[in-house]
């Protein structure tokens, strides 16, 4: 992909940003440290390009991932029911899936404060991998 193309998409990213309705719930995704989208963003789980075109979701209605996240200001841990319910994962994988998404999730509220650019958002290595996709 072109540096061109890469700053359209950022743009029009940039447009939407007025807030998406959660396709769970159906409540309004207000805050990015409550985004799905950007959670996965960030940890390099998501493609940029597909950012403002994916169903957006708190991260709460997605359980699956937010049993990830462990830090006290995240409040009640999520607890999965059923064959994703990290206690009947590997323990190797789950520290390894924790340590990544809790980074992530920090990171959301990091930048919730500063005026970072969207592109600047996620973990450094995760932007360094999309830097070297994009042929920077
Ligand atoms: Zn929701």
């Amino acid at each position: 992909m072109s540096s061109d193309s890469v700053a359209s998409y950022f743009s029009a990213m940039a447009k939407c940003d007025e807030g998406y309705l959660c396709e769970v719930c159906g409540l309004d995704v207000a805050e990015i440290v409550e985004s799905d989208l950007y959670l996965r963003y960030v940890i390099g789980e998501l493609d940029p390009e597909v950012l403002h075109t994916s169903p957006e979701r708190h991260i709460r209605c997605n359980p699956t991932i937010a049993q990830f996240i462990v830090d006290p200001e995240f409040g009640a841990p999520v607890v999965v029911e059923g064959a994703f319910d990290k206690r009947l994962l590997d323990p190797a994988y789950v520290r390894e899936r924790e340590t990544l998404v809790t980074r992530g999730w920090r990171r959301l509220r990091e930048v919730l404060n500063t005026e970072a650019a969207i592109i600047n958002y996620p973990l450094p290595e995760v932007r360094e991998a999309i830097q070297r996709k994009a042929g920077y």
